[in-house]
């Protein structure tokens, strides 16, 4: 019909020919891409994501024993601070598939400490991992992306990689860390193809925050940062790997230094 050839009306054509034939446009066809942290929580919901949208995965984490539950996935175990692990995950893609498309830099552990309760050692231990570790996968991917023409890397920040916020002395600047990195390295790289992203989730519902329910001082804490969420409610670790997938795929070609924030309006503040 005269009119009806937009494309919004092909991208509805499409869906609906998808559900018929039962295809879905698949966003990550035969991307190689590596996921570090995909053991659990955010990692896990976009490896699951990834490899429903066709990507070839290597899921990175130090726990062996979940990422073997992860089905489809080529499993690495290693620690992202290390330099020779975090440099193993990115040459299995390589080794296994030719070639690195993607890398989503999400491990990363969270301590809720204020100033006075945390210790030189938690300060040391959350900047070898957020800090370092993204550093590290950052740089071989590059290196690995640079020969074979370019790719896309989405790092997880947080919110308080943005943003002020109490119980973050340690967490918080690390995650400055990697929003500092998305933007250097965007810029360092556009022109080599290479793109740079981060997300900055809110509080999302995974493990980490089940157990912060039972600290002391956790249930007082979790709930002052519920009434800074807008939407009313925490994220779901399905809803942060959409925005990674967005960030990671075609859709987002023209995106790069970009901090995505999956915060139910926190930052909007
Ligand atoms: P999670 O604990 O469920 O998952 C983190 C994964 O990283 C685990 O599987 C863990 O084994 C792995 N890991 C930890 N240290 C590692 C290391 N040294 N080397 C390799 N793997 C390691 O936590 P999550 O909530 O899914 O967190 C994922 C990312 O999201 C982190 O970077 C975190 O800072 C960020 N984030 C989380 C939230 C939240 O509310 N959950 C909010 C904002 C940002």
């Amino acid at each position: 019909l005269a009119g009806t050839d937009t494309p919004a009306s092909r991208a509805r054509w499409r869906d609906m020919t998808n559900q018929v034939t039962g295809r879905a446009a698949r966003r990550l066809a035969d991307r190689v891409c590596v996921i570090t942290g995909a053991a659990s929580g955010i990692g896990r919901a976009t490896a699951e994501r990834f490899l429903a949208e066709g990507a070839r995965v290597v899921a990175a984490d130090l726990d062996g024993e979940r990422l073997a539950t992860l089905e489809g996935a080529v499993p690495v175990i290693g620690d992202v601070s290390v330099a020779e692990d975090a440099r193993r995950m990115i040459d299995t893609a390589v080794e296994r598939f030719g070639r690195l498309d993607v890398l989503v830099a999400n491990a990363g552990v969270i301590p809720l400490l204020d100033i006075t309760e945390a210790e030189p050692a938690d300060w040391d231990t959350v900047m070898a991992v957020d800090g370092r570790g993204m550093f590290l996968t950052c740089k071989y991917a590059i290196e690995a992306m640079l020969a074979s023409g370019g790719g896309a890397i989405v790092c997880t920040s947080s919110i308080s990689g943005v943003a002020g916020q109490a119980r973050q002395a340690v967490y918080g600047p690390a995650k400055f860390v990697a929003s500092g990195l998305t933007k250097h390295l965007a810029v360092e790289w556009a022109d080599r193809g290479i793109r740079v992203n981060a997300v900055a989730p809110g509080t999302i519902e995974t493990e980490r925050v089940a157990a912060a329910r039972v600290e002391p001082g956790g249930p007082e804490y979790l709930g002052e940062v519920l009434g800074a969420h807008p939407m009313g409610r925490f994220g779901t670790p399905e809803e942060v790997a959409s925005a990674i997938l967005f960030l990671a795929s075609d859709e987002a070609s023209f995106v790069t230094g970009a901090i995505l924030p999956v915060d139910g309006g926190y930052l909007a503040r």
